[in-house]
């Protein structure tokens, strides 16, 4: 927390605005779109509520098949199958880790023969890391298919100078408690399309029809965001730049300290973008280190550190077993080679210099216990 929080949830209890709505989630609605630089923005219980919204203002539903980054949180496709779609996995690109456009052009490709085109394309931006926007939305509009981008991780990450998550025709950002900022629970849609918007507030406030009784032609949910929680989203919002600079240069110190050693290499970050660096992930090259990133994480973890292997791929979880999923060759997929190599160190924003120390002296000790000099 930053200490601004507690004057906005103060605010509310003053004004009595405890109830659902209220100043703040209209405040921070308005903060929002304008950081994003978007039309509006939509304040949500959850990340991923705001992406089940995002899919249903799209159209999607039984039947429907959805496209999305395998290498990512299961929240990204759990909402695909709340709406009795079908997820189909895109494999990673080596160059930024995340949905490669050559592997989303091969299986939208294969799609269209079958007539089965995706109803929508869910695009992750990895740990802070920007997809290659541009590609993605060219293909995108080249099928006809509608681009949701999961900016969940990337809040604040830039591509050529805008905003990830405001290039679709709708973003999502999570304000979870692991999160860049968090208001220990909340999601935000934003969009371009006033229309879209307006549908995602009516599902959101329980689908309610406008009329003076409780009249109801759909199915909605209850997926506001509190003005308690919105006052803490405020406040956080306002220090986020801060934190991404911090989380930047907990990046800059692990790269400056380990990249020299050899086997380890860092995420790299694609040119034109600014990443938020939410996590600092690396990969190491067991041929070459002589060991693993698991005996990493347990080296790490005897010292009460905790650290852990990047996202398990969608297309290897057991409850999405048989998925399609594409990829750009058949010899190579990417994701699951930087799921077997990849390592997430600690990286908060209010981590310390001598913190950092502590992870790198443990890393380099079993990593390259010939180079320690002292
Ligand atoms: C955290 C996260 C979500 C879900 O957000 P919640 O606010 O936790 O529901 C979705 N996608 C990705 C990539 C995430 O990291």
């Amino acid at each position: 927390m930053s200490g601004n929080e507690r004057m906005y949830v103060e605010q509310a209890f003053e004004t009595n605005w405890i109830a659902p709505l209220g100043p703040n989630v209209k405040a921070l609605e308005e903060d929002f779109a304008r950081y994003a630089g978007t039309k509006g923005a939509l304040a949500v219980s959850s990340g991923t509520s705001a992406i089940h919204l995002a899919l249903q203002v799209l159209g999607v539903g039984r039947g429907d098949t959805v496209f999305c980054s395998s290498l990512t949180f299961i929240a990204s496709a759990n909402p695909i199958v709340y709406q009795g779609a079908e997820p189909v996995f895109i494999d990673s690109e080596s160059d930024t880790w995340n949905m490669s456009p050559k592997a989303l052009e091969i299986g939208l490709e294969a799609a269209k023969k079958k007539r089965m085109l995706p109803k929508a394309v869910i695009l992750v931006h990895l740990f802070g890391q920007s997809a290659k926007v541009a590609e993605i939305l060219d293909i995108c509009r080249k099928y006809k298919v509608a681009l949701i981008e999961d900016a969940a991780e990337s809040l604040g990450s830039t591509y050529k100078g805008k905003q990830t998550g405001s290039f679709g025709d709708i973003g999502i950002y999570s304000l979870n408690g692991n999160k860049i900022i968090t208001a220990s629970g909340g999601g935000i849609l934003v969009s371009d399309n006033q229309e879209l918007l307006d549908k995602a507030l009516f599902l959101a406030t329980q689908a309610r029809d406008p009329a003076i009784h409780y009249q109801h032609s759909s199915i909605g949910y209850n997926y506001r965001l509190s003005n308690i929680l919105a006052g803490v989203a405020r406040a956080q919002l306002e220090v986020l730049d801060d934190r991404i600079k911090a989380r930047r240069c907990v990046f800059n110190r692990y790269k400056k300290s380990l990249e020299a050693i050899p086997g380890i290499t860092f995420m790299p970050q694609l040119k034109d973008t600014m990443g938020n660096r939410w996590l600092t992930a690396l990969l190491i090259d067991e041929k070459i280190t002589g060991i693993s990133p698991i005996e990493i994480i347990d080296a790490l973890e005897a010292e009460n550190i905790e650290s852990r292997p990047v996202w398990k791929p969608l297309h290897l979880q057991p409850v999405f077993k048989g998925s399609d999923m594409f990829t750009e060759t058949d010899e190579e997929c990417v994701s699951s080679s930087l799921f077997e190599q990849g390592l997430c160190l600690p990286s908060g924003s209010a981590m310390t210099e001598t913190d950092q120390e502590r992870v790198v002296a443990i890393v380099k000790k079993i990593a390259a216990p010939s180079k320690i000099t002292q």
